[in-house]
């Protein structure tokens, strides 16, 4: 492979990063493995009987009680058990430079994350276990509706709601960089509604942007470490990758797809849910003792259809970059972000073609990088 005119990135890997994604993956896994073994024995045991019981005594035998607190034991017990690996994965970040987070911040997003997946499992939980109750023939495809005007609502309220317990943002103040937003929305013929700035500083060292939001709330995140550290030509290549995002509709599509994916998750989870009711694992739909059960059809769906969605997410990646590559004057700044990402991140700019096709949801950067050079060769090709 020839870099013509280019700065030639590493030709691999650096140990470092290799070793740091090997854990991480590794990391993953290990935490899969453990919630997942975790339900299968609540399930064999019977443990599942003993909870909703404890559940149902405590919660004054009042159904809708007793949900939310079978919920909670099952969150909290499952925390517990993967708090070793929690705990590892941040030791990680620290170890390789890559978090600037001490522990008792570490500790209060930990406590945070679980009290937010606690509300959102609790409207979901005792939504589905209302609605088997009240149909249990066609109860999966009403949650299912239901369970999709909760995700957009989500979706529109993440940016103002959820990620501020985690970070600060503020309107991005940078004159020079606006100006360069503008001439870009311009030509995308689009208004992004707002760009700001994410305070990832204080807690990583990593950078990052994102599109995120619907509607009102739609906006074009960008971290300080990229802000603070980057060339103007740099942040716009990136900024160009994320409006081709918003003028590929990338986030209405994905919503469609998750549409599609949660349709079939909730079909499975009928059809084995009426599985272990024929075959007496409970004695009825609504017994929420199956709550593992449900958990567990989830979980190994996603683990399926991990692949699938990753390569889409990752067809939609490369639309983004062609779309950056047309809209900026030269592919240079944008080649330069990406290796700058990639040291910056210890992101693998190389991994094997199982890891890419199995774990990541962006194309390998090397892949990234050739594909701008192709552009750039093609652009001054035409222009002599
Ligand atoms: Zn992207």
């Amino acid at each position: 492979m020839t870099f013509a005119g280019n700065p030639t990135p590493p030709a691999d890997d650096s140990p470092e990063a290799r070793r740091y994604n090997k854990i991480h993956r590794w990391l993953g896994i290990a935490d899969f493995a453990v919630g997942s073994v975790f339900l299968v024995l609540l399930l064999i045991t019977g443990w599942t009987d003993w909870l909703r019981d404890l559940a149902l005594r405590r919660g004054f035998q009042n159904y809708t009680l007793g949900v939310f607190l079978y919920l909670f034991l099952l969150m909290l017990m499952s925390k517990v058990l993967g708090f070793g690996l929690d705990y590892y994965g941040f030791q990680l970040e620290r170890k390789f430079h890559l978090s600037t987070q001490r522990i008792r911040s570490w500790l209060w997003d930990e406590a945070k994350g679980f009290l937010v997946g606690l509300v959102l499992a609790g409207i979901v939980t005792e939504l589905l276990y209302f609605m088997i109750r009240q149909s249990p023939q066609h109860w999966w495809i009403i949650t299912w509706a239901l369970f999709m005007g909760l995700f957009i609502l989500m979706a529109q309220l993440a940016p103002v709601v959820l990620f501020p317990i985690f970070y600060k943002f503020e309107p991005l103040e940078n004159e020079e960089l606006r100006r360069r937003l503008v001439t870009l929305s311009e030509h995308a013929g689009t208004r992004v509604r707002g760009v700001y700035r994410w305070r990832l500083s204080e807690k990583s060292k990593k950078a990052n942007a994102a599109l995120t939001g619907l509607g009102a709330t739609r906006r074009i995140i960008l971290a300080d470490t990229l802000l603070d550290n980057y060339a103007p030509e740099e942040i716009e290549a990136v900024l160009a990758h994320e409006l081709g995002h918003h003028v590929h509709r990338h986030i209405l599509k994905s919503i469609v797809v998750q549409a599609g994916t949660t349709l079939l998750g909730f079909w499975a989870a009928n059809w084995v849910l009426h599985y272990a009711v024929d075959h007496r694992m409970f004695e009825e739909l609504s017994d929420f003792a199956n709550l593992p059960l449900l958990a567990l059809t989830a979980t190994l769906l996603s683990l399926v259809l991990m692949p699938a969605l990753n390569a889409y997410s990752r067809f939609n990646e490369r639309q983004a970059d062609r779309y950056a590559f047309e809209s900026i004057a030269s592919v240079e700044p944008f080649i330069s972000s990406m290796n700058k990402l990639a040291q910056q991140n210890l992101a693998e700019r190389t991994p094997s073609k199982l890891v890419e096709v199995l774990f990541h949801s962006h194309p390998a950067i090397s892949k990234r990088v050739a594909a701008a050079e192709a552009w750039g060769r093609s652009e001054s090709g035409r222009a002599r």
